[in-house]
């Protein structure tokens, strides 16, 4: 991998060469990327900031993977994301977009969140005003179990314990309905994941890098906008190329070495061997360990501390119309008085083209507790009907109901049970959501993975310099800006 750091830059450097053998057609290039999401677009991203010749293999006729959308009356109806980056202009991915000079527009949320609670909603600007929320008991025990969580490291005992036997030892749903319901949707939110499918030292990297980093912040034009503008980076930067609509159908190798793929385009059939010694996969372990003949990529990292539960994270999203205003604000409201919804926003308060006009647009997040999806469904529904009254089905109607699992899901691998950049074979990486950094949550963890690559690449590179992309995080005391009012957007945005 070292020898595709040392190739010059790629417009000083011959076209990749096309030949023929044996009816299968071949060509040659520095980076080849499997997969076009948001993870592949910003590794071919940066590699073509350095010159590299990249080709981009995507299996579906558009790229963005779980982070674009598409026009479904009128209303940009998402792949995946709900429009919104988790630590917004703050947060790593837009670092990552300032630092490549990709256009792009986020609106930070203005407020802490919002809360549905005993059939209303309760919008907090600060931390402090959860003291509405919660009630004077509560919020106490949620001062003291902040205190913990964030000021203090977890103890050894608690390295192991999952969130759900943590919390547990501290407060009780049936006294603490609020309390405990807030982690419990936060998580679910956030995570897509359960309680007990979740380490607590984990939420604790997590919730601290919330607090640290800033508020979320929803993407101007919507996912599409900001996977639209890396495509266009791939296909007009010298060197670079997508092929849509190529299944790559194996990771060609020798001697334990990567040396390319092997890419079908589904239109014609034609096959390519496509050379490289570099090959990259942002398709997740699972479907990158069916692509090669090597050794479990699940067992050649140092093995995660997670529970071993949930290996996924599987969600349920709904995307509603609505003539009314529901979320006076961008960012979330979390519902702490349903049985499965966990939160809502209204992305359409920050870019109102992402609705028809005069409408807004809802989208609801929940776990899938259960395979069995007609029941997750009317679980979705029964909550929006509690939470909307006659107001659902009349001025409030569902645009499209999914759920997000399998080759689709949430996150290929549940928060705290990533894998690391590097396979067995040499030259081959991965990088996704599958391979989020601890505390790093969903594109923020996927921007890290490509920081991580980077690291790893530069540090067995001894002609580099090594100097970290993986940036600090930002200082401690920003937490406690939560106290009255979110961190403000970051001033380069
Ligand atoms: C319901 C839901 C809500 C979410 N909400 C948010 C949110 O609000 N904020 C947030 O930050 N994140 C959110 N996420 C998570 C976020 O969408 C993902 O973490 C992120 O998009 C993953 O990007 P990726 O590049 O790792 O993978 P992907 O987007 O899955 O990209 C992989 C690509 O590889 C392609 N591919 C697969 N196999 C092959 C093959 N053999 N050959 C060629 N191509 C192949 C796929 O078609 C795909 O385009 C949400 C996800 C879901 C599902």
């Amino acid at each position: 991998m070292a020898e595709a750091m040392v190739f010059g830059r790629a417009d000083e450097r011959a076209p990749t060469g096309e030949r023929v053998a044996h009816g299968t057609h071949e060509r040659e290039c520095d980076v080849v990327v499997i997969g076009a999401g948001l993870g592949g677009l910003l590794t071919a991203a940066q590699f073509l900031r350095r010159g590299q010749r990249v080709v981009v293999v995507e299996r579906l006729a558009h790229p963005g993977g779980r982070f674009t959308a598409k026009t479904f009356q009128g209303a940009q109806v998402s792949t995946g994301a709900v429009h919104m980056l988790p630590f917004g202009t703050n947060g790593e991915l837009a670092a990552m977009l300032r630092a490549l000079g990709v256009p792009h527009h986020i609106h930070d949320s203005q407020v802490f969140a919002s809360f549905h609670v005993r059939g209303r909603q309760y919008v907090c600007r600060s931390v402090l005003q959860l003291a509405h929320v919660f009630g004077a008991r509560q919020f106490a025990q949620f001062v003291r179990l902040g205190y913990e969580m964030l000021l203090r490291q977890p103890r050894p005992e608690e390295q192991t314990l999952t969130y759900h036997q943590w919390l547990d030892r501290r407060i009780s749903r049936a006294h603490s309905p609020e309390l405990y319901a807030y982690f419990e949707r936060v998580c679910h939110f956030a995570l897509s994941v359960d309680l007990d499918d979740v380490t607590y030292p984990e939420i604790v990297e997590t919730t601290k890098n919330m607090f640290r980093y800033g508020a979320p912040g929803i993407v101007e034009g919507g996912c599409a906008a900001l996977t639209g503008e890396l495509e266009r980076r791939v296909t007009t930067t010298p060197g670079g190329e997508l092929l849509l609509q190529h299944e790559t159908l194996a990771i060609t190798q020798e001697g334990g070495a990567a040396t390319g793929v092997r890419v079908r385009d589904k239109r014609t059939g034609e096959v390519t061997l496509l050379h490289a010694p570099l090959v990259i996969s942002n398709i997740g372990p699972q479907a990158t360990q069916r692509l090669m003949d090597a050794p479990s990529l699940e067992t050649s990292d140092e093995e995660p501390s997670a529970p071993a539960g949930k290996r996924e994270a599987s969600g349920l999203k709904v995307h509603l119309l609505s003539d009314v205003s529901v979320i006076p604000h961008r960012g979330i409201m979390y519902c702490l008085d349903t049985e499965r919804i966990a939160g809502i926003v209204q992305p359409s308060n920050s870019d109102a083209r992402l609705a028809p006009p005069g409408k807004h647009l809802l989208i609801t997040h929940q776990l899938m507790r259960s395979d069995d999806v007609n029941a997750e469904r009317e679980a979705a529904r029964a909550d929006l009907r509690r939470l909307f009254g006659d107001d659902f089905g009349t001025k409030i109607t569902i645009l499209t109901m999914s759920q997000y699992r399998g080759e689709w899901p949430v996150n290929r691998r549940a928060q705290g049970a990533d894998v690391t950049p590097t396979t067995p074979l040499t030259g081959l990486y991965l990088v996704g959501d599958a391979v989020k950094p601890s505390g790093y949550l969903m594109v923020e963890g996927v921007a890290q993975s490509v920081n991580s690559l980077l690291d790893t690449l530069d540090g067995a590179n001894h002609a580099i310099p090594h100097s970290s992309h993986t940036p600090p995080k930002p200082p401690k005391r920003r937490a406690f800006r939560w106290l009255v009012a979110p961190p403000p957007p970051h001033a380069g945005s």
